[in-house]
């Protein structure tokens, strides 16, 4: 009964959106990163959007109105994650947050003595447990044009992996995937490359992956969608869970 409720609600918002095809195109020309997707997969794809922006609300802060376009270019690469899974993966939390630029945050943090600092850092975006995705604007507008990062996609993976506690580079896997062999492969891969990162060997993707597993995971993320050579290349064996995982393969759409 709930599985046909939902369809049926699915169905009745997809009918009554009111989105329009010039529209649609100007998002889609926007970004890129969308132009490999086949026409069923664009098609699935404005569907996730369409219901994302009625399930999600979009505020923008400071000087940001947000414009028709500005919402399509968001929800659809908010939506490329989940376009092999479905948007319940995103349910438990309702506000996406958009301010011009880096905005600033702060919080305390103790540090071995003991003693706690008050620490104030610029971000880019933020995604909270339970809580909204906040993003600036000046970096979802340069996201999706193929040069390995992407705003969007990393925060929107931060949500998917707190599916199952905090970001922590271990989301909730699929039935058949090995939690154990996931958590080996990503390891070894964080390992070698926070090890490349401290002797300054060229790395592949962005540095910040250094940070913590569940950084890791997200920059992978991004580009997993954007470069996905750059991970098959160096760590084919986390590529492969990745695509287990999104039920995407990025790579075979590059033939
Ligand atoms: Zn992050």
């Amino acid at each position: 009964m709930v599985g046909f409720f939902r369809r049926w609600r699915r169905r009745r918002i997809l009918r009554r959106a009111e989105w329009t095809d010039a529209q649609w195109q100007r998002a889609f020309a926007r970004l890129p990163l969308l132009a490999r997707l086949d026409s069923q997969e664009r098609a699935r794809l404005r569907d996730l959007a369409v219901l994302f922006l009625h399930d999600k609300q979009l505020h923008g802060l400071g000087t940001v109105s947000l414009t028709p376009d500005m919402k399509l270019v968001i929800a659809l690469q908010a939506c490329l994650p989940i376009l092999g899974l479905d948007l319940s993966w995103y349910d438990g939390w309702r506000t996406v947050l958009v301010y011009p630029d880096d905005f600033a945050v702060e919080h305390e943090e103790v540090d071995d003595a003991g003693v706690v600092h008050r620490v104030r850092r610029h971000l880019a975006g933020e995604a909270w447990h339970d809580g909204p995705v906040i993003l600036s604007w000046n970096d979802v507008r340069d996201a999706g044009r193929l040069d390995g990062y992407n705003l969007v996609v990393h925060e929107f993976a931060h949500k998917l992996d707190m599916r199952n506690g905090r970001a922590n580079g271990f989301p909730p896997l699929h039935k058949g995937m090995d939690g154990r062999a996931w958590a080996a492969d990503f390891t070894a891969a964080f390992d070698d490359f926070r090890a490349r990162r401290l002797d300054r060997l060229p790395l592949p993707f962005d540095g910040y992956a250094a940070e913590s597993p569940g950084e890791f995971f997200a920059v992978l993320s991004e580009v997993f969608f954007e470069q996905p050579a750059a991970i098959a290349d160096h760590y084919p064996a986390v590529y492969r869970h990745l695509r287990d995982f999104y039920r995407q393969d990025p790579l075979a759409r590059l033939v």
